[in-house]
């Protein structure tokens, strides 16, 4: 799934996103990659990943910043950690993985308009943000209703089956305290 991306020149390259992927938590040590493609090679997702993790880790370190926010890699990862586990430089590439994510929902900078992944991250978040719990089956529905409805309709027979015999329900979960969470939420946002 590697593709071929266009040659940028330094100047078009973004600096300030190189500076920034190095106080991502984990990303302290990303200058000291010498590119020995261990993680590549141990990560078990690489050949289905459009940029190899070793190449990421250069990419980011050198400021693709559009590249690297758009690429299917950084959804991709299972946050396995055998590549942060195994890197000779003791580089946390998983963490950086995360810390590209949460960049990229900022920043509204996905694969394509549709891509499923980060709009059920958002969907979750804001659910338990509201409720203190997430409801599946809503959760699915929006996220169906965002990517695609011919999905939904797909789905629909194995939706009905499951409400019927009680395995699924639209009741919308919540915790007592709501508050409480959202309470703990703006505090960690604000400590940002
Ligand atoms: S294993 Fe570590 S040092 Fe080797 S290429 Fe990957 S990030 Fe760089
Ligand atoms: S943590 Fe992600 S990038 Fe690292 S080996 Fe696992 S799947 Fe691959």
């Amino acid at each position: 799934m590697q593709t071929h991306r266009k040659v940028k020149y330094e100047a078009e390259l973004d600096p300030s996103f190189t500076k920034w992927v190095s106080t991502v938590p984990g990303g302290e040590r990303i200058r000291e990659c010498f590119q020995c493609g261990t993680c590549s090679s141990i990560c078990p997702l690489s050949v289905y990943m459009d940029i190899s993790p070793r190449r990421l880790i250069a990419m980011a370190d050198a400021g693709f910043k559009e590249e690297v926010l758009s690429s299917f890699t950084i959804w991709l990862c299972a946050s396995c950690y055998s590549c942060s586990v195994n890197c000779p430089k003791d580089i946390k590439i998983t963490d950086i993985m995360y810390g590209l994510k949460r960049r990229a929902i900022e920043e509204g900078i996905f694969p394509s308009r549709h891509f499923a992944i980060p709009i059920l991250a958002k969907a979750f978040a804001n659910m338990v943000r509201k409720n203190g719990r997430a409801t599946e089956s809503r959760l699915v529905v929006s996220l169906a209703w965002r990517v695609s409805l011919f999905r939904l309709l797909n789905m629909a027979p194995l939706g009905i089956k499951l409400l019927l015999r009680g395995r699924l329900s639209f009741k919308k979960e919540k915790i007592q305290n709501k508050q409480e969470i959202q309470t703990m939420l703006k505090a960690l946002e604000a400590n940002r």
